[in-house]
Formats: structure tokens, C-alpha cells, sequence
């Protein structure tokens, strides 16, 4: 047992007896506020999903070293039952790792062995699939004083006993009827648990909620975006605070689905001020020309704000991207130090968003103490003004009156993939990409509830996950993703003590053996673990897996052996940025690797078989009908431009495609809504659906010829 419990001195026969108390109770992840405040002196354990509430992603294991990295082999791996995306990042608990899968299961190992203690299935309805963005993925979990907590794809904050895998509560956090979905982790501190939610790309008002550990009661609810003017207060933490600061920067005629801001990835516990961080995303309509009348910053979206833990009162926001136009999210995670700055000792918290600025704000105040590009030729802002504080964003940049090519794109310089920080280099690593979006505003706008309604265009594309921009919805000169790296960023000296190229790399773990570990895709659906040394970011070592890796590694020890795990399996918003050659469906994965580990990893996946399509032909304009359908209805999922990794099954290979009233029993009856697949018949006529398969049957044509103009060997990957 890592921690058990002390006995204190005074008064002797007292304290004796708690202890007995406390000792007989359940001691299963029996994590309290002082152990995760303390959590770096357990090394032997990964207590909360950035590692502690620092959220450093830092760890002083150094069993596994720049001199012995060589022998890193994997131990155990542990197969998930569903084909969707995985970026759990795995706790682990004196011995037992609790780690979350798509359709936010949640499943209790043995560390050592990965032999499964329990699974927990939520049950979430499939007809939920289509509420998060980008494919139904769960980062993690939170675990409290014997509770496993996780959030649902449908809205449900549940907490389970962490012995038994039984829920002891469990509490709908939204409004059912919205698109509002949880994809990431909880964080606990002082008997509450925080959660915040996704929605952003289809309307609404982001939130952050904190319950009552024990009981599942809502303690405070903090809206990021003020309510319609016409109603009163929400009754929220957060209504003095949106009436005074927010609304004066909303402008124009206020509708039921504006704002945004939602909370749907980072959120950060500060016991130096009992403070909760919480970092919000895009404003929506995303174009701010149909949400707010084409002026104003829209406090709070893209923002850090800081609230009391307790009361869920404001305390400070600093906004990274006024009048957010261009899909930036600012939900990136945040990590808690200190930095000596200008000869003074400062507790900082470190943000690295999608807008391509490295931030450095001080914590007891919020002041912005700087602000750094990390990428190169950054276009939509000129970088924060020296006297006040202020992004300035560069007028043409909104897209107003004409198009405007936004670098970093919609993709992001960085996405959710987390980033680490190591004390002893002062480094903070993470992936970065340069890329590039050309947006076009709509020209006109009309919210439609339940698909994406952006209010821009990729050159006539409807747009939305960005970072599958396919070239040829660019311009001609307009790169869209240059080029893409691991980043080791110095934020005293605001530069980057080195850049190392990696294409689809994952979030970060440092280590005290002076490594950096990073997953990563081949080809986009296989991947690769590797490591690199913290100082210059050398690669050291790499090991081949089945799955792309998206999450973080972790690491701890049991019996003195150090283990490196993380969750692998395509899909997320990679799901949108799949291409030949395609593979078979494959389940998710958690894999361990240790010193001298000695277990085989499945081999890759075979190939995808090849398409199949019907013999029946369309004219022209049904075809082009049904790619219009296909672009506004499907592609999200199933690949923007058909350009499908098979995650979600690509259509050209379907089965049903060669079957007129198996494609309509599908998309207009619903039958295969069990597996996220709903009933479309709400937004598309049973002819528009015929229309879509004609769409996909030329495509699948297509594909066809040219797999068979390559003589069947399509090319291999490296
Ligand atoms: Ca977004």
C-alpha cells in the first residue's frame, strides 16, 4: 500500500482509533485532496488525468532511462470492445489502473498484468453518437476517496465504487434535448467534482458544473456565455459576473443557440488559491458575423477564467482570442508551476492553444505576463499589446467582407493532446503544427440543431474539423498543414529550445530518466510509441503498435518495476483524415510496456477489402444531389470528401451499398442507431438518401478502378 495511513503522536488512543477506522473501511483509490496535492511523491502512481493538480504530466520515475530505453518492450496489452477512438489517459491506483474507452466505459486492471477486475458499461444510446463533434471518446476518469467518476457521451456525470465497478450515483448534467455531450475528464478537489461539457459546433452555452462527490448534488453551475437578455438569471454562480463584463461584449439580436464557450476539455484545480481554471472554446456560430452582429470580444469564449472552488465565484479571465472567428479553442490543458521571470519567483500557469501564442499568466492575479508566438508567420493577430494587455486580432482576419487565409488554421497549432513539463530542463513539450485555413463566410445564415452550422466555409466546403482540410478545398498556394512537430518550449526564454518533426503526434509524458514519451499514427490509423531525450528531443527509441496512439503515456511502478502505458485506437477527430491505403476495423487497446517486457502486440490489421459497388448508375445531378447531402450530413463522421480511415465504417465498402432498401432502412429507419448510427430522416427525404448512395456508389467506383489500376497492390506504409 502506497500511502497508508500514518499515526499521528497526539493524542495517541484518538488518533489511533480513526486510524483503525479508516484502515478497516474501503481503502481502494483512496485518493484525498492531499495526495493529489502531493502527488508527486507517489511517483509509483498516476492519481488524476494530468498527473496531480498541477497537471505537469511530469513523473520522478527513472527506472526506465536515456541508458536503458533500449529494452522498453511491451508487458501486457488489453483489448477494448469497440472499433472508436481512444484518448483515455489511465489512472492508476496503488497496484489497480481505471481506465475509460469510447462510449465513456470505464474499466478496472490489474497494473502489473492487465488481467480486468471490472468494467463498467454506462449504457449510453447510440442515438447520442452524433452529439460530440468527433467521434464518442472518453479522456479519462477522476478517482476520490474510493470513487471512480467518468462523464457520459449523453450528459451523465456517474460516479462508481472503485472495489466493486457498482454506480453509487449518477446525475444528468445537461439538457438532453441539446447536443451537448462529455468527452472529457473530471477533476476532484475539496468533496466537489467538476465538469464541463462539448457542443460547441452545434449551439448552446457552455457551462462548468461542480457536485457533491458523495451525493452527486450540484454545488454551483457557472455559465462562460451570457443567456438570452429577455429571461432572467440563470441562478448561477455566474449571473452577477456575465451582467457586468460579459454582456456589454454581445451585440445583435440574441437567439436561443448562440454563444458557445463551452468548457469540454481542461479544467484545472489550484490548492496555492482554491481557485478552478477553466479554459473555454469556440464561440458559435463560429462566424462571428452571424453571432454577435460582426462585433465585440464575446466574453467568455476562448478564455481562461478563473473561479472560487468552493462557491464557483468569479476571480480573473484573460481572453486569448477576442471575437472568435476561426474554430480556436482555447480548451487546451493548463499546467500549474513556478517560474523565476525577471529575477522574481512567480506562480505561473502555462497554456499553449490553438490560436499559436504560448501564454504565461501569474496566478494569484492573472496577469498576463506574456504572450509568444510558437509558430511561425501567425496571420490573424499581430500578438498582445504591450500596455494593455490585449490581443490584437487584424480586421481583415474576421472575414468579413472577404476570404481570409487564417494561419494557424481551423486545425489548430495545437490540439487537446496534452502537453508535459519537466522541472528539470524548465521545458514544456508538446505537438505542434503549422497549418493554414482559408475561410469564406456564408452568405447567409441558418442554424439548422443537430448538424454543423458554422457560418464559414473552407472554399466551398461546409467546414468543420479543420484539420482534415483536404488540399483541394484550399486554394492553390494556401498550405494547410506544412508541417508538424514535437515542441520543446522554453516559456522563461519565450523561444523553442528545439523542434523535432513528427507527423500525428500525440500528448506528452516527461520523466525524470530525461525522457520525453509520444505516441503517434502511421498512415493515420496505425502508430508508434516513442521517446525522446528532454533536453534536445533526440529520438531514442520507437515500437511499432496496431493502433494510432492520440492520448498521453503514463507512467508508474508496481513491485519496482516502472511501467509507460497508454490507450491506442484511431478515430477522434482523426476520423476525418483517413485516405488509402484503408484497414480492417480493429478494436482499441491499452497497452504497457516495462524493461525487458516480454508479451506480443497483435500484428497490424490487414487491409481493408476492397469497395464494392452496386452495377446501377445515376444521372450526373442525382450524383451531385447526393454529394451536397453527403457533405452537410456525413462527412463528419464517416470522412469529409469520402476521404474515410475506416473508423466509422467507410461507406464505399459497405455492405449496404449495393442494396437499395438496406441503405434506406439505415439512414431513414434507423436500424443500426445501437452503434451511434440514428435515423437522418429528420434532415433528409428517403430520395435524398437514394441520392446519397448514388454519391457514394461512384466513389466506390472510383475507388475500385483505382485500387485495380495499381494491380491490387496498393502501397505500402512506412
Ligand atoms: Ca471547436
Amino acid at each position: 500500500m502506497a500511502r497508508a495511513p500514518g499515526i499521528p503522536a497526539q493524542p495517541l488512543l484518538v488518533a489511533f482509533l480513526a486510524w483503525l477506522v479508516t484502515a478497516c473501511s474501503t481503502k481502494v483509490a483512496y485518493v484525498d485532496d492531499e495526495r493529489l496535492r502531493n502527488a508527486e511523491e507517489e511517483p509509483e502512481n498516476w492519481l488524476s488525468y494530468g498527473g496531480g493538480y498541477s497537471e505537469q504530466r511530469y513523473s520522478q520515475l527513472a527506472q526506465i532511462n536515456i541508458g536503458t530505453v533500449s529494452r522498453l518492450a511491451p508487458a501486457w496489452s488489453f483489448d477494448f470492445d469497440t472499433y472508436r477512438g481512444q484518448e483515455s489517459t489511465p489512472l492508476v491506483v496503488d497496484g489497480v489502473m481505471y481506465v475509460t474507452s469510447a462510449w465513456s466505459k470505464v474499466y478496472a486492471l490489474d497494473a502489473r498484468t492487465g488481467a480486468m477486475l471490472w468494467s463498467y458499461d454506462p449504457e449510453v444510446p447510440g442515438s447520442a453518437g452524433p452529439k460530440p463533434c468527433c467521434d464518442v471518446v472518453n479522456r479519462g476518469a477522476a478517482v476520490y476517496k474510493g470513487k471512480v467518476f467518468v462523464g457520459t457521451i449523453d450528459g451523465r456525470l456517474i460516479a462508481i465504487d472503485a472495489r466493486t465497478g457498482k454506480p453509487v450515483w449518477s446525475t444528468l448534467t445537461v439538457d438532453p434535448k441539446r447536443m451537448h455531450s462529455i468527452t472529457g475528464a473530471p477533476r476532484v478537489a475539496r468533496g466537489k467534482v467538476f465538469i464541463g461539457n462539448g457542443g460547441g459546433e452545434f449551439g448552446g452555452r457552455g457551462y462548468v458544473s461542480a457536485y457533491d462527490t458523495e451525493t452527486g448534488k450540484l454545488v454551483w453551475r457557472f455559465y462562460t456565455v451570457p443567456g438570452d437578455p429577455s429571461r432572467p438569471g440563470d441562478g448561477a454562480a455566474s449571473d452577477e459576473v456575465l451582467e457586468r463584463i460579459a454582456r456589454p461584449t454581445w451585440h445583435g439580436p440574441w437567439r436561443d443557440y448562440i454563444g458557445g464557450g463551452h468548457a469540454w476539455n481542461a479544467i484545472v484545480y489550484d490548492p496555492d488559491f482554491n481557485r478552478l481554471y477553466i479554459a473555454t472554446g469556440n464561440g458559435f456560430p463560429l462566424n462571428r458575423k452571424y453571432r454577435s452582429d460582426g462585433k465585440g470580444d464575446n466574453l467568455f469564449i476562448a478564455s481562461i477564467v478563473a473561479l472560487d472552488a468552493d462557491t464557483g465565484a468569479y476571480a480573473w479571465h484573460y481572453q486569448e482570442v477576442p471575437g472568435e472567428s476561426w474554430d480556436y479553442d482555447s480548451v487546451q490543458d493548463m499546467i500549474l508551476t513556478e517560474l523565476r521571470i525577471d529575477g522574481v519567483r512567480r506562480k505561473v500557469l502555462l497554456h499553449a492553444p490553438k490560436n499559436g501564442f504560448f501564454y504565461v499568466f501569474d496566478r494569484a492575479s492573472g496577469e498576463l505576463i506574456s504572450a509568444t508566438p510558437y509558430v511561425p508567420n501567425i496571420t490573424w493577430s499581430k500578438g498582445v499589446d504591450p500596455v494593455t494587455g490585449r490581443m490584437t486580432v487584424v480586421p481583415e482576419a474576421y472575414y468579413m467582407d472577404a476570404p481570409f487565409t487564417s494561419s494557424p488554421g481551423a486545425g489548430g497549432a495545437h490540439g487537446w493532446q496534452p502537453p508535459a513539463f519537466s522541472p528539470k530542463t524548465g521545458l514544456v513539450y508538446f505537438p505542434a503544427a503549422e497549418n493554414s485555413t482559408h475561410y469564406i463566410s456564408t452568405p447567409d445564415y441558418e442554424y439548422v440543431e443537430g448538424i454543423d452550422s458554422p457560418g464559414f466555409y473552407f472554399h466551398g466546403a461546409p467546414a468543420h474539423g479543420a484539420e482534415s482540410a483536404a488540399p483541394q478545398r484550399v486554394p492553390v498556394g494556401v498550405s494547410t498543414r506544412s508541417r508538424s512537430y514535437l515542441l520543446g518550449w522554453d516559456p522563461v526564454a519565450r523561444k523553442a529550445a528545439w523542434r523535432t518533426d513528427v507527423r500525428g503526434g500525440g500528448g506528452v509524458l516527461a520523466t525524470a530518466g530525461e525522457l520525453l514519451f509520444q505516441g503517434r499514427s502511421r498512415n493515420g490509423v496505425l502508430g508508434e510509441l516513442a521517446a525522446f531525450r528532454a533536453d534536445t528531443g533526440e529520438e531514442v527509441w520507437s515500437y511499432k503498435t496496431p493502433n494510432a496512439i492520440m492520448q498521453a503515456p503514463v507512467t508508474y511502478s508496481v513491485d519496482g518495476e516502472q511501467y509507460i502505458a497508454v490507450t491506442s485506437g484511431a478515430g477522434g477527430a482523426g476520423i476525418l483524415s483517413g485516405g488509402e491505403p484503408a484497414y480492417a476495423r480493429q478494436p482499441g487497446r491499452v497497452i504497457a510496456f516495462k524493461l525487458d517486457g516480454a508479451a506480443t502486440l497483435p500484428e497490424d490489421p490487414p487491409l481493408a477489402p476492397p469497395p464494392a459497388p452496386p452495377e446501377e448508375t445515376w444521372p450526373t445531378a442525382v450524383v451531385d444531389d447526393g454529394k451536397a447531402h453527403y457533405a452537410r450530413l456525413c462527412g463528419r463522421c464517416h470522412g469529409l470528401n469520402m476521404r474515410s480511415a475506416n473508423i466509422i465504417p467507410d461507406l464505399r465498402r459497405s455492405a449496404a451499398l449495393a442494396d437499395k432498401e438496406a441503405w434506406r432502412a439505415i439512414v431513414i429507419d434507423g436500424v443500426l442507431e445501437r452503434q451511434g448510427m440514428v435515423s437522418w430522416s429528420k434532415f433528409i427525404s428517403p430520395e435524398g438518401a437514394e441520392a446519397i448512395r448514388a454519391y457514394v456508389a461512384e466513389e466506390a467506383r472510383r475507388l475500385a478502378g483505382s485500387i485495380k489500376a495499381q494491380d491490387g497492390s496498393r502501397p505500402s506504409i512506412q
